[in-house]
């Protein structure tokens, strides 16, 4: 009989998370073709859906609530995993797998510290246009959710195939 864990592996929450994108985009694509809602046709737009899967993408791989511990993610940051050990203190799914504000701290811990670098750099980010933020931040966003939505029912559904 196959063991159930509480949580998804690291690499469950991958492979959990790229599902989910295909699913998400799959059904953004649907809706192009057949509006059901009324949604705003320039969500459509692929600049939009290019840079809200790369954002997805790198919260999946590089902004996960899983930083609370030595996971891949976090060896993943190489010599700027430093930034992320105040965090461990919180204990393995604490602060930063709530479910409102981990992704606020995971956003916003890397976004500080690139808002310093772009100063030093003399770089304005401030002139990026809005849709640029928007999707950046709901592919990030997004994928936290799903990471933390799957923590949450991985357990019941594993049970429930076995
Ligand atoms: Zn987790």
């Amino acid at each position: 009989m196959r063991r159930c864990n509480r949580v998804p592996s690291g690499r469950t929450h991958n492979r959990i998370n790229i599902i989910a994108l295909l699913v998400i985009l799959l059904s953004l694509f649907s809706l192009l073709k057949k509006p059901v809602l009324p949604f705003p046709s320039s969500y459509m737009e692929s600049r939009r859906i290019i840079i809200f899967s790369l954002a997805y993408l790198f919260g999946t791989f590089f902004l996960s609530p899983d930083l609370d511990v030595k996971s891949g993610p976090y060896n993943r940051w190489g010599v700027f995993k430093i930034i992320w050990l105040p965090y461990q203190f919180f204990g393995h799914r604490g602060i930063l797998h709530h479910p409102v504000l981990g992704p606020v701290i995971l956003t916003l811990t890397p976004a500080i510290l690139l808002y310093f670098l772009l100063l030093l750099l003399n770089i304005d980010a401030g002139e990026l246009p809005v849709w640029i933020w928007t999707s950046t931040l709901s592919g990030i966003f997004i994928s936290i959710e799903i990471h933390c939505l799957s923590d949450l029912l991985w357990g019941k559904i594993c049970r429930q195939w076995r």
